[in-house]
């Protein structure tokens, strides 16, 4: 059980939350909201966000919201919306009933905007946008009073009024704050509240031809909702004092704090809706959910768990700095996952056919094989072996160098839950490939059984010839070729660092005949060759498609921590 009134190892935002409940701030409550923008899948970074306000409200006995961030008027797009709640609950977490949409506040911020222009706090300016800009300033220079500034408050009542009722076009007039032309924060200097913008929204319709702006939508909508701790990336710093100037001049039944944490960023993996759309539309990957998409849609049929996207994500913790981190860390938390779950089997990628001269002609057997090497209580399973197998073309050299302990001509191994087996012949085809090996095998030595334990040096994986099945399997690698490839260099786009070898298809892999029942989505380790999934959407009854979901081993630790140093 973990104390959630000790503020040791807790981050700086849980740190606040506890020293919040112990003064007695918000009467003990907290409520948190994770709010999306449904203009795209969910990728790893929202996975941060997601975690943070769902497992704070968790934690601390709250309550935390869904709410769709619909202030931009778009095309329906019910996929997004769909994929961002199935994301949310396969990430295993719940909103209850509290699934809301900034939308549903519209009458509520709509008020708000009439309480500052009749106090005097916010105006209609009928600048152009471009006039709006200029009159801005720079980072170095104040800005400068529209002329419209000084308006009457009836007049801008009026003018509101009439912009709500439909009687000017985009962009004619704008309602801005009052707040000062030449604060040092640009986001101080008279930020637009609401715009003119005729265009169908997909809940509410045609009931509004003005919509109000990211800021005083979300602002008011957090208080309105009785959000506590209002979490958002870095990116909105600047924007709290605006956040809070709203707030201190209304008078709202709640008010929430906003707290910034630096986003989430993984080496090799891009986190900006746009930069994933882009791929997409450039077909350089097959959609959202496409297997070696960072996007929780992708990392699902990818074969990652929840259970270790989240470990990942915990591990990452929640700062004020920000970072990158190695795609290694995310694969590491996949492989503890897996390995203490996923069952064995044995698959073979790239067949070469073993003939036992010693084996009778048509008789088979049953051999046991663990179903997992340090759990027995996943009990274990029979495989068939007969005169003919398959193993792996790698695992024999016919003229193999001194260290090599898989097949040789003259060499013995075991083969895994069977027998020792010798090479006594090799068969290649006119060009010189090697087609078929010749061996016999040892029946003393099988297995589990007394007498059996004379030792050899390898041990490789194998399937029957006659029973295994073919499948195909994905072997994916990194999308990108540098570890950063949204850091912008020499006018580089992420397209340009793409890994043209990102997805290597195996069309004729052969498996253990009892994957073929399995269900799609289900987990396996190939033995030797790593953790595979059975693709959900590829898939067909009686032909599953695997993806390799991670190696045995991060062959690419190395290789990463060179780039990231380069960086
Ligand atoms: P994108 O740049 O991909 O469009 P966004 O921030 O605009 O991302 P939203 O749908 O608005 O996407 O994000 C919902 C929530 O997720 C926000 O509170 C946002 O701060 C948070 N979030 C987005 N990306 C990250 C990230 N990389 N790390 C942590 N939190 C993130
Ligand atoms: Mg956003």
């Amino acid at each position: 059980m973990t104390d959630t009134h000790d503020t040791v190892g807790k981050d700086f935002i849980r740190q606040i939350i506890i020293a919040d409940n112990a003064s007695g701030k918000h009467d003990g409550n907290v409520v948190t909201r994770f709010p999306p923008e449904p203009n795209g899948y969910l990728h790893i970074g929202h996975v941060m966000s997601i975690c943070l306000n769902f497992g704070i409200a968790r934690e601390f006995n709250g309550r935390c919201y869904l709410r769709f961030d619909d202030t931009n008027p778009v095309k329906e797009d019910q996929d997004f919306v769909d994929s961002i709640m199935a994301d949310v609950r396969w990430l295993g977490f719940d909103w209850e009933d509290r699934l809301t949409h900034a939308s549903d506040y519209f009458d509520g911020i709509y008020d708000c905007a009439i309480k500052l222009i009749e106090d005097g706090k916010a105006y209609v300016d009928s600048l152009s946008a471009e006039q709006i800009r200029e009159y801005r300033g720079t980072l170095t220079e104040p800005g400068k009073n529209s002329p419209h500034r000084e308006r009457s408050i009836d007049m801008n009542l009026d003018l509101f009024r009439r912009m709500r009722a439909g009687e000017f076009a985009d962009g004619v007039h704008v309602l801005r704050a009052k707040i000062d032309m030449a604060a040092a924060n640009m986001n101080l200097r008279d930020p637009a509240l609401y715009r003119i913008r005729k265009v169908n929204h997909q809940r509410t319709g045609d009931a509004w031809g003005i919509y109000p702006m990211y800021d005083f939508a979300h602002t008011v909508s957090d208080a309105l909702e009785g959000i506590t701790h209002s979490l958002c990336t870095l990116e909105f710093e600047d924007h709290r004092p605006l956040y809070e100037w709203i707030l201190d001049n209304l008078d709202l039944p709640n008010r929430p704090r906003q707290i910034e944490f630096s986003r989430l960023n993984v080496a090799y993996g891009i986190t900006s809706k746009r930069k994933l759309a882009a791929l997409i539309e450039d077909g350089l990957v097959s959609g959202w959910d496409d297997p070696r998409m960072p996007t929780v849609a992708g990392m699902r049929r990818r074969g990652y768990t929840s259970q270790s996207i989240r470990n990942f994500v915990c591990n990452a913790g929640v700062t004020k700095k920000d970072k990158l981190i190695e795609m290694g860390a995310l694969e590491n938390c996949v492989r503890e996952d897996l390995n203490e779950n996923a069952p064995r089997v044995m698959a073979v990628l790239n067949p070469l056919k073993v003939v036992f001269l010693n084996y009778p002609e048509g008789g088979t057997e049953l051999l046991a094989a663990a179903n997992h090497p340090n759990r027995p209580e996943l009990g274990s399973r029979d495989i068939p072996f007969g005169r003919e197998i398959f193993i792996e073309h790698d695992d024999f050299m016919a003229d193999p160098p001194r260290k090599f302990f898989r097949l040789r001509p003259e060499g013995e191994v075991r083969l895994r839950y069977g027998y020792i087996i010798k090479c006594v012949d090799v068969i290649s085809d006119e060009a010189g490939n090697i087609t078929e090996v010749h061996c016999t095998y040892d029946p003393d030595t099988k297995s589990g059984r007394p007498g059996a334990e004379r030792k050899v040096k390898g041990t490789i994986h194998w399937v029957s010839a006659s029973e295994s099945v073919a499948v195909k399997v994905r072997l994916f690698d990194r999308m990108f070729t540098v570890a950063n490839p949204d850091a912008n260099r020499d006018g580089k786009t992420v397209t340009d660092f793409i890994n043209p070898n990102s997805l290597d298809v195996v069309n004729e892999a052969r498996v253990e005949p009892a994957l073929v029942g399995m269900e799609p989505g289900a987990h396996v380790q190939f033995e030797r060759l790593g953790y595979f999934v059975i693709d959900a959407k590829d898939s067909k009854p009686g032909h599953p498609v695997f993806n390799r979901v991670v190696t045995l081993r991060d062959s690419w630790a190395k290789i990463e921590k060179a780039q990231l140093a380069e960086i």
